[in-house]
């Protein structure tokens, strides 16, 4: 993406959860899952072992967790991210992130 792309768009569970600039969104993603899937890029020193992961599972599209759909595998979720879903918001002129701290500290 980072070689080919101009704009990055990420979604999960069905939703759009950030958008922007392609150096705006690697260099300083603003949603949770979006830093997860970067840190999660093989090293390029080749070394043995596990490959960094996401712990739990994507949820099921019949079966929708309430409040933001990435709460139950994000370890910055407070108790508003269980009961209402996340309206998009804008931290930089046209990156935009629907968490609820976007606004706040980067993820
Ligand atoms: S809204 Fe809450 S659960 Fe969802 S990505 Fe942001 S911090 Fe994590």
């Amino acid at each position: 993406m980072a070689q080919s792309c101009d704009r990055i768009a990420v979604m999960y569970g069905g939703t759009l959860c950030e958008a922007g600039a392609k150096r705006a969104v690697l260099a300083a993603p603003r949603h949770p899952y979006t830093a997860r899937l970067i840190a999660c890029q093989p090293s390029h020193g080749g070394s043995a072992g596990l490959l960094p992961f996401i712990p739990g599972q994507p949820p099921a599209l019949a079966d929708l967790p309430t409040g933001c759909r990435f709460h139950p595998r994000c370890d910055r979720a407070f108790d508003r991210c269980t009961a209402v879903q996340p309206d998009p918001s804008w931290p930089e002129p046209g990156h935009m992130a629907a968490c609820h701290r976007a606004l706040g500290d980067a993820a």
